[in-house]
């Protein structure tokens, strides 16, 4: 046996060594589901399990009191398990994030014992609110994956899948002011800005036609008047726009706007508008050399990867953010069948169940050998880091 597989072996050992406690946890996340920067609990257990494994933890980093930062070993290369704990209201763990970071945390353990001897540090970084605001954006601009070598997050779904796509996302949020009027009486004296808003609305209709068919439009009228007697003097939506890249993403900026300009235009109602740009989610590059390692590691644990031909695999995920500053992988591991979509109640049974119990250890020593790999195999590291800076 190589000294890398004498390794990755050790790292199996551990995480199975750990198996009991680890789907305890994920368990105790799974019943107890906190939204948005409300997580709380999940960060602590995942904080003192972790102190106690001997991490050094940093908690609320970032200025965020539900993310954190745990450390062990010292140099380079430094690997990073990201973990989310976050929860969807109403649904609980619809998207199965106790499995992420229970995943991480295992997978973080079982490369301290690969860090005892070799050098390099393992590292998780507690990531709150990936389903509402997107905490890594926040904690990209405050540094928080700054000098890391890889990242990686294993999300649980209906595939397992190395390589996955994920889009940029970018909110526009558009009011169009008008002037009331009595809607029978005096309509003339109105300025219809739901009017205004139709027209800007069934513009971007008649655009999504003619854009990538990656792309995405998509939105919901958040105030579409007070009274049916009144002509309405505001309206508002909020609208996503999604994009395979960033290049793309500012052609359809000014596209959308257009089409809302259009509606002002026609009506004589005052466009306001407001882009999210502090919030942008980026595009998801996969690294495609740490992807490979990983696809490998987890055929040897017995799963069958499949290539992800789909752009369409995913919505957006702040993880994009993170993997324009490190090599980073988001891969999915299958715990549900094909039919049981991730944010509804019955994902969220499963990511409790035995399937769930199963993607969360494969996750973990995958993730955990993947770690070896790159800990261990400079030719691997030189691989990742050309891919990564030939995508600038
Ligand atoms: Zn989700
Ligand atoms: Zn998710």
């Amino acid at each position: 046996m190589s000294r890398l597989d004498d390794v990755k072996k050790r790292a199996i050992d551990e995480v199975e060594a750990r198996r009991d406690e680890l789907i305890e946890l994920s368990l105790r996340i799974h019943a107890n589901p906190e939204t948005a920067f409300q997580e709380t609990k999940a960060a602590g257990w995942l904080t003192d399990y972790l102190e106690a494994a001997g991490f050094a933890v940093e908690r609320a980093i970032c200025q965020i009191d539900t993310a954190f930062r745990a450390t062990y070993g010292g140099g380079r290369p430094r690997v990073a398990f990201i973990a989310e704990y976050d929860a969807l209201a109403g649904i609980g763990h619809g998207c199965g994030h106790n499995i992420i970071a229970t995943a991480s945390l295992g997978a973080a353990i079982a490369t301290k014992a690969i860090v005892s001897e070799a050098e390099g540090t393992a590292l998780v970084i507690g990531t709150p609110a990936e389903e509402a605001a997107g905490g890594k954006v926040f904690m990209a601009s405050r540094g928080a994956f700054a000098d890391l070598d890889v990242a990686m997050l294993v999300h649980p779904g209906n595939r397992d899948v190395a390589v996955t796509y994920a889009l940029a996302c970018l909110e526009l949020d558009v009011q169009y002011f008008g002037k009331t009027a009595h809607a029978a009486a005096r309509p003339e004296a109105g300025i219809n800005a739901l009017d205004a808003l139709v027209i800007g609305y069934s513009s971007v209709n008649a655009l999504r036609q003619h854009i990538r068919e990656s792309a995405r439009v998509h939105g919901i009228i958040t105030d579409g008047g007070q009274a049916v007697n009144v002509v309405p003097g505001h309206a508002a939506a909020a609208f996503l726009l999604r994009a395979e890249d960033d290049d793309y993403l500012e052609e359809l900026k000014d596209k959308v706007l257009a089409c809302f300009r259009a509606g002002a235009e026609a009506t004589g109602a005052r466009l306001e508008h407001r882009w999210g740009e502090d919030a942008r989610y980026r595009a998801m590059r996969s690294n495609r050399a740490l992807a490979e390692a990983y696809r490998r590691n987890m055929e040897a644990l017995g799963r069958q990867v499949q290539e992800d031909d789909s752009h369409r695999s995913m919505g957006s995920t702040d993880m994009g953010n993170v993997s324009v500053l490190v090599p980073a992988i988001h891969p999915t591991v299958a715990i549900a069948p094909p039919d049981v979509s991730i944010h509804t109640p019955e994902f969220r049974d499963v990511a409790g169940s035995e399937a769930g119990h199963r993607g969360l250890l494969d996750a973990a020593k995958a993730m955990a050998m993947t770690a070896a790999d790159v800990l261990l195999d400079a030719d691997l590291r030189r691989r990742i880091e050309e891919e990564f800076r030939g995508g600038e």
